[in-house]
């Protein structure tokens, strides 16, 4: 697993922000839940899952049956690249990273979060469900056009890698090339891109 990294795109907004105020462990790892949620991630999931992709694979916190036993915020932080892609493109990264850069103690499948500790920026959900669902069913279509074993798996780590360059890149020429990347990578995504048309000239300035 990786940290997502910080994208800057023009238009990214910044979730409130203000004075520091006390916050708990449970309660950053609800709020995160419950905006991944909000995005239809368990839509996406399911798909990525059915391709045997799941990123809890072999996770000594993974009980047959119960699911995670050992919630924790680095888990709750992390982005594969689909979701990341999901925020990158719906300009909800950057909010995201803000959020999770206050939260110490992150760590590889565990975190050392203490039980309290203080925030200046919140985070809200935003009802994207119809939008993830149109994800999880253009993954589903490729999946099932791709009979390739591993197709799934591995256009997420390319979608993954692209906006790992995006965030590592500095120059202007190579960070065009990196978005130049994801689209070429997300073109088979039609009803997601139609329905985030939509999504976009209905909410942004
Ligand atoms: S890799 Fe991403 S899409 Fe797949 S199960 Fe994990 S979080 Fe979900
Ligand atoms: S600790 Fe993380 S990787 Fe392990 S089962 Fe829980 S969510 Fe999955």
């Amino acid at each position: 697993m990786s940290e997502s990294g910080s994208i800057d795109t023009p238009s990214n907004t910044l979730a409130p922000t203000g004075k520091h105020k006390p916050t708990t462990r449970t309660k950053v790892i609800e709020q995160g839940t419950d905006y991944l949620n909000a995005i239809g991630s368990d839509q996406i999931c399911g798909v990525c899952i059915d391709n045997g992709g799941s990123c809890c694979k072999g996770c000594r916190n993974l009980a047959d049956g119960i699911g995670c036993k050992l919630r924790n915020t680095s888990c709750t932080a992390w982005l594969c690249g689909f979701l990341r892609y999901f925020l990158y493109e719906t300009e909800l990264l950057r909010e995201w990273e803000s959020f999770w850069k206050q939260v110490p103690g992150r760590d590889y499948r565990e975190d050392y979060t203490p039980e309290h500790f203080t925030v200046r920026k919140t985070l809200s959900p935003h009802n994207l469900r119809l939008l993830g669902s149109e994800l999880a069913e253009d993954l589903k279509a490729l999946a099932e056009s791709k009979p390739r074993k591993g197709y799934i798996i591995d256009l997420r780590e390319q979608i993954d890698r692209s906006l790992d360059e995006l965030t590592i890149w500095r120059n202007h020429s190579k960070q065009a090339i990196a978005r130049k990347n994801i689209q070429l990578l997300s073109r088979p995504f039609h009803r997601f891109h139609r329905a985030l048309e939509h999504y976009l000239n209905d909410t942004l300035p």
